[in-house]
């Protein structure tokens, strides 16, 4: 349930918070305020709403960093003022976009990545999004160029997370979303091929799937995709989903081939702010090569008196994570990210081992390197009632402040609920074994306490992707 709707509002609208440190001074809530206020006023009644927020370090749903080093903080506040879209005033942030985008074609690697194209964005979301429309635009010129209709586009996808539905309602695409089936929880060639025609734009494998965080077979999708050219003349261009795994797999598991190794992967997109341990704010759209952004994609910005390239959705957007991504790159290399990664995976396989001696849990994925990215996620073992639900057992957790989501999986696998733990950097092996030790309780209350009427999902806490 939302924590507002307009009734509750209404009834609160005259309700006011208070802030001084002798309680006499009053602001609203919901009306919007007649008068200045001291900022010390101000900034403790704010400071002190945050903090209902609950700690974001115990927020095992998410998988965007909630850890960063001092220097981070130091330079976000330096780039408070850096507007990304001003590339003619800030030139040098500018340049570090365009150094970072170089650094992961090279990352991905891209057969020509001093030269390839690519850009900063707001989050993968906004990055799938240009990265879908260019997959429309080379398709809609081909069929143009062969006197074909562009009327019927379809995208053919696993169970993507929602900004690919987004992408598919907003371009009105066709999404054949590929359900899960029994144990097979992730997309598979068989089911792609099957599911591609004349009018598929593309198909889009994830590294690192939202619900169960496995990877997805971008190299077996590509190989039957190669068959289906051979037999059926049908040349259908990848991208690939590599919000997580896009900055996981080049360093934990490098032999994995999903990237640019694989001609018919013709973009990537990737979010800075989850793996990349950049701060919230930041995502990356690649190209394979220059040549496989569509021309009608790019806006042509003067910059400092010679051209320049606009791609992205956004104008105006915060430089700063960008800035703080490039130190990033500098600060860790490959080597720094495997360290911070790997100690993720270990923890996460250390947690799996807990959580599968617990007793009621059957673990579906432990966190294994080379199949997906560090988390974990379990369900109920079937035939079996320890005496609560995972949403309850969710619930008794938020208690102790985790926040460990229990959701049901998506078409045709509703009936299946789970839980997941998302390992990132700053959740280490110690936080992990006090997190075990409340799993513990919670189950040893339950068995005191059965839950008579188990809680649902819709009465469960919200958690939505
Ligand atoms: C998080 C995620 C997205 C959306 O990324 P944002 O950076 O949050 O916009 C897209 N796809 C997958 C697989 C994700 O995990």
């Amino acid at each position: 349930m939302p924590l507002h709707d307009k009734n509750s509002i209404r009834d609160l609208v005259d309700d006011e918070i208070y802030a001084s440190s002798d309680m006499s001074v009053s602001m609203p809530k919901y009306k919007f305020p007649l008068q200045e206020h001291s900022p010390r006023d101000v900034y403790s009644a704010v400071h002190d709403e945050l903090m209902l927020d609950g700690n974001s370090r115990q927020n095992l749903a998410t998988f965007c960093q909630t850890w960063a080093e001092p220097e981070v903080h130091k330079l976000m506040d330096e780039c408070m003022d850096k507007n990304m879209v001003d590339k003619d005033e800030y030139p040098q942030t500018a340049e570090i976009e365009g150094r970072c985008v170089h650094m992961l074609a090279d990352l991905w690697n891209s057969p020509d990545a001093a030269n390839t194209i690519g850009c900063s964005t707001t989050g993968s979301s906004e990055a799938a999004m240009l990265g879908g429309m260019a997959m429309k635009r080379a398709w809609e010129a081909k069929r143009k160029a062969a006197g074909k209709s562009i009327d019927k586009p379809n995208l053919v996808t696993g169970p993507v997370q929602v900004c690919w539905h987004k992408f598919a309602r907003y371009w009105d695409i066709e999404l054949r979303e590929v359900p899960m089936e029994g144990d097979r929880l992730i997309l598979n060639a068989e089911e792609v091929v099957r599911r591609c025609d004349e009018n598929t734009i593309g198909v889009v494998p994830t590294l690192g799937v939202t619900f169960t965080c496995q990877y997805e077979p971008v190299k077996e999708i590509a190989d039957a995709l190669d068959q289906l050219q051979e037999s059926t003349g049908l040349d259908i261009r990848m991208h690939v989903d590599g919000a997580s795994g896009g900055f996981l797999a080049p360093f934990c598991a490098p032999d994995l081939v999903w990237d640019f190794r694989i001609p018919r992967v013709k973009s990537i997109n990737a979010s800075g702010h989850k793996f990349g341990l950049a701060p919230l704010g930041v995502g990356w759209a690649i190209w394979r090569e220059e040549a496989d952004l569509p021309e009608e994609e790019i806006f042509w910005v003067n910059y400092l008196g010679g051209n320049m390239r606009d791609i992205a959705l956004n104008f105006s957007r915060p430089g700063g994570q960008i800035v703080c991504q490039y130190y990033n790159f500098l600060r860790l290399g490959h080597e720094g990210y495997r360290k911070i990664h790997t100690a993720c995976y270990e923890t996460a396989k250390y947690i799996a081992g807990e959580v599968a001696k617990l007793g009621p849990f059957d673990v579906i994925y432990d966190g294994d390197m080379a199949s997906g990215i560090p988390a974990l996620c379990w369900k109920l073992k079937e035939g079996v009632d320890p005496g609560f639900s995972l949403y309850d057992f969710a619930d008794r957790l938020r208690a102790r402040g985790w926040q460990v989501p229990a959701y049901s999986l998506p078409p045709k696998r509703e009936d299946l609920a789970i839980q997941r733990i998302l390992v990132r950097h700053g959740v280490s092996r110690d936080l992990g074994s006090l997190l075990v030790e409340d799993m513990k309780r919670a189950i040893d209350y339950y068995k005191s306490h059965p839950v008579h009427t188990p809680m649902s999902a819709d009465e469960a806490s919200g958690f939505h992707h």
